[in-house]
């Protein structure tokens, strides 16, 4: 899956540290990311801080693959100017072989760590784009330098990077598996259903509720398979599995879905693609034949 970036290692723990000249530096605007790709392989290359140079910014540590740091470059300054304009805070062609990508590339951008540590920075980049005042008081929120947190000098709140816990559900009925697509998505290829958790209830609970309200089944022997960070959605993604309860008649909630059906294991034509828990899971029921 996206994270599996052995034999490369991601190492999170929060450190208060500056970039140093070949540290790689993350510089997003929106839902893109500054990059290049290098060749002759076409690798996916991000900004180093000597090639910021005279492009004068706040960094952020982020996290470290191996021995090597990412940090993210926000723009200085007053941050009302810089939202919601269509000029990035750092202007494309600023450095030269650089341009602005839509961060969907990480999902199958080369070298693999390079393009997990791209999405997970942009996970981190909106967390800190879209906190840069308190939501209690509308003071503005200063970083903390033990733990990635953000703290409000006036009200004394404390903001913490939030991660949208949901769920991917395999309905098995038989030997036959659900699976839908959603509608309205760049993404067209079969899926399972899935749903973000709500407050007051267990993962379970919901991924009886997502079955139910997005084709009407009810479902029973839920159980967990694994999980997946997907920075696409800001989520925590939790795979489980569960056997059909009763009718198999499908009523397909047409806003979030064009289509869902049964499937046996011959029907499935999809190849593991090495990245989402989804796949991983309609590949593991159709395997277990
Ligand atoms: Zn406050």
């Amino acid at each position: 899956m996206i994270q599996d970036i052995y034999p490369k290692i991601y190492h999170n723990a929060y450190k208060d540290a500056s970039p140093r000249e070949n540290d790689f530096i993350l510089v997003f605007h929106g839902n893109t990311a500054l990059v290049r790709f290098q060749l002759p392989e076409g690798k996916l290359r991000f900004p180093t801080l000597k090639e910021m140079e005279g492009h004068p910014c706040t960094y952020h540590y982020l996290f470290s693959i191996d021995c090597y740091p990412y940090f993210l470059a926000l723009p200085d300054g007053d941050p009302l100017e810089s939202i919601d304009t269509d000029t990035p805070w750092l202007p494309e062609g600023s450095l030269p072989g650089y341009s602005y990508e839509n961060v969907r590339i990480f999902r199958t951008a080369l070298s693999r760590h390079t393009a997990f540590a791209g999405i997970t920075a942009h996970h981190l980049y909106a967390w800190y784009r879209d906190n840069q005042f308190c939501g209690r008081c509308g003071h503005r929120l200063n970083p903390d330098h033990r733990e990635r947190m953000l703290f409000c000098p006036r009200c004394r709140n404390t903001v913490y990077p939030r991660i949208s816990p949901a769920v991917i559900v395999g309905v098995i009925n038989g030997d036959k598996i659900l699976m839908s697509k959603y509608a309205g998505r760049a993404y067209t290829n079969y899926a399972l259903i899935a749903g973000f958790n709500e407050i007051g209830e267990n993962a379970e609970q919901t991924v009886a509720r997502e079955v139910m309200e997005e084709v009407g089944l009810k479902v029973k022997n839920i159980r967990y398979y694994k999980s997946q960070p997907w920075a696409f959605s800001g989520s925590l993604l939790m795979g489980f599995f569960c056997d059909l309860d009763g009718s198999d008649q499908i009523t397909l909630d047409t806003g979030e879905l064009s289509e869902a059906g049964w499937f046996c294991r011959d029907e499935i034509s999809l190849e593991d693609d090495h990245i989402s828990l989804t796949r991983e899971m309609i590949l593991k029921f159709k395997e277990n034949s």
